[in-house]
């Protein structure tokens, strides 16, 4: 097969100060995962590097960067799934990991569970050896004055995902919700997909999106696709998205077509915009939104593409 990579950075109304910053760390993303397959790794290393170039970039909610909650803390979501066997790890309302794919991936690799959440995820994180920082060490000063935005004008989640968000002062301190993700098949047809996020500023103190839960936030089977969401993780988990548009897939559906009947469906169903990329098990690939703009880039023998608004398609 020929390798396919793509990945996103959140799908949200971007605010012009944040535009070049997400499609640049994108591109970063897309090459990392690439350069990986190039070296003999597969569609599962890809992914993990992919996220954690997202993760340790500042201006993404994940990892370096995340949104606070209520509280002021920050509490990490984070999922990898491959498609051959079905293997899955993820991880919830985890502190203090500066890279929590990297801590999902131990768990897919080396528990006898799925998922694991809070204080259990962390103390699993010690015995596997993965480094634990400082709170303060991922918490940007972007993450600080949107958190003090939130807390002023006591806005909601849903909120978020609107462009009301835009007329009130202040409103460009707005880091919402820059949740990332990257998609991966390689020359074995292995498909990978992962995501990785902060949440949504002002979140609840142990809330949980729809990113680290399979067939939400991110679902991968070699019989059908691989994908990653994003968005408004209420809605998403409700209608299980990921698994919505595989589906779809499995069916025959182009990924393009799958995405965006499932996010209309969602948005019908239950209200909610969001995005999700994705790549069928031909090698196809699927990128939409029904939000303002998602950051994207995708990465193939052919081409580099990346994309922020509906229909931009940039090669680089
Ligand atoms: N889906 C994420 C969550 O609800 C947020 C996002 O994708 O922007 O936690």
């Amino acid at each position: 097969m020929d390798p396919v990579v793509v990945v996103h950075g959140g799908a949200w109304a971007i605010p012009e100060s944040m535009a070049e910053r997400s499609v640049l760390g994108v591109q970063e993303a897309a090459k990392a995962a690439w350069r990986v397959l190039e070296t003999g790794g597969n569609s599962i290393d890809a992914v993990e590097a992919a996220i954690t170039v997202l993760e340790d970039d500042p201006v993404f909610d994940s990892g370096t960067g995340a949104v606070l909650t209520m509280d002021g803390t920050v509490e990490l979501d984070a999922i990898i799934m491959e498609g051959n066997s079905l293997g899955a790890g993820s991880v919830a309302c985890v502190e203090r990991i500066k890279n929590p794919i990297q801590l999902a991936r131990k768990v897919m690799e080396q528990a006898d569970h799925v998922m694991l959440v809070g204080k259990g995820a962390n103390m699993f994180a010690e015995e596997c050896g993965i480094p634990q920082v400082p709170m303060e060490q991922l918490v940007t000063p972007e993450a600080i004055e949107s958190w003090e935005f939130f807390k002023k004008y006591r806005c909601t989640v849903q909120t978020l995902f609107s462009n009301r968000v835009e007329e009130l002062p202040g409103s460009e301190f707005v880091n919402g919700h820059e949740t990332v993700g990257c998609v991966v098949m390689d020359k074995t047809g292995l498909l990978t997909a992962g995501t990785s996020t902060g949440g949504i500023t002002a979140k609840r103190v142990g809330r949980v999106g729809d990113s680290p839960l399979i067939g939400c936030g991110a679902y991968a089977d070699n019989a059908s696709a691989a994908v990653s969401c994003t968005g408004h993780g209420e809605s998403i988990s409700k209608v299980c998205l990921a698994s919505l548009v595989t589906e779809k897939c499995r069916l025959g559906i182009h990924p393009n077509k799958a995405i965006r009947e499932s996010l209309s469906y969602m948005n019908k169903r239950v209200g909610g915009a969001g995005g999700a990329i994705c790549i069928d098990n031909k090698g196809n690939i699927g990128i939409g939104f029904n939000t303002e703009r998602m950051a994207w880039a995708s990465k193939t023998n052919v081409e580099s593409v990346y994309g922020l608004d509906a229909g931009e398609r940039i090669v680089f």
